[in-house]
């Protein structure tokens, strides 16, 4: 089953963005990325239910994020999938959403703290790929993870000039890209903190 862009749209605006941040608050509701801590930041709304909509998820999907960042994307991604598997690479990150994600009763959601270039190989492959930082090139572990009939929005580009890029997988296991718009992600790091 495929969920209109209605019915993610609806859910998008009743998730209170607030309870995702633990600074601005007040501010949660403006449609800008804020700071999240450790030089990260929690994406501007309206790109994120952009990028949920390009991912074009079907109820069965099963779905890698790389970059859980706040959580907040992981939690419209596992409302219209079901599975989502999350990875992480800053600890202290991925143990908050990790609290606020199962407190907000979603179960079909598993936190991997690591390094996303590598993907998570031992749940693959997935239908969805979901990435919110920015990589220089697609990642081959995570071209390889991609079912085939998969998808995947992904920033590619450096700190100033990026590319928001739809990767999709055929019934051969060819792969097609297509430029959705510019973007401004932070970079995807090698390195765990
Ligand atoms: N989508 C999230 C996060 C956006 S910021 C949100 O809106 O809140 C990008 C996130 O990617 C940050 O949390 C950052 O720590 C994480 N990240 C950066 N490099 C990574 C890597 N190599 N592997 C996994 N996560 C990474």
């Amino acid at each position: 089953m495929k969920y209109t862009e209605e019915e993610i749209t609806a859910f998008f605006h009743a998730l209170d963005r607030s309870r995702f941040m633990e600074q601005y608050k007040e501010e949660a509701e403006m449609d800008v990325p804020f700071p999240i801590g450790y030089g990260q930041t929690i994406s501007q709304p309206s790109l994120v239910l952009e990028m949920t909509l390009h991912l074009d998820l079907q109820s069965d999907s099963r779905v890698l994020e790389v970059g859980t960042g706040s959580g907040f994307q992981t939690a419209l991604l596992a409302k219209f999938a079901e599975e989502v598997f999350t990875v992480e690479r800053i600890g202290a990150l991925h143990e908050q959403a990790k609290d606020r994600l199962k407190a907000e009763g979603f179960s079909n959601i598993h936190f991997h703290y690591g390094d996303g270039h590598l993907g998570w190989e031992e749940h693959a492959p997935y239908d969805r790929i979901m990435v919110t930082a920015a990589a220089r090139e697609v990642p081959p572990a995570l071209i390889h993870q991609l079912a085939r009939m998969g998808k995947m929005v992904i920033p590619i580009g450096d700190s100033s000039n990026q590319e928001l890029r739809l990767i999709e997988k055929d019934e051969a296991g060819v792969i097609h890209t297509s430029f959705i718009e510019h973007v401004r992600f932070v970079r995807l790091k090698k390195e765990k903190e």
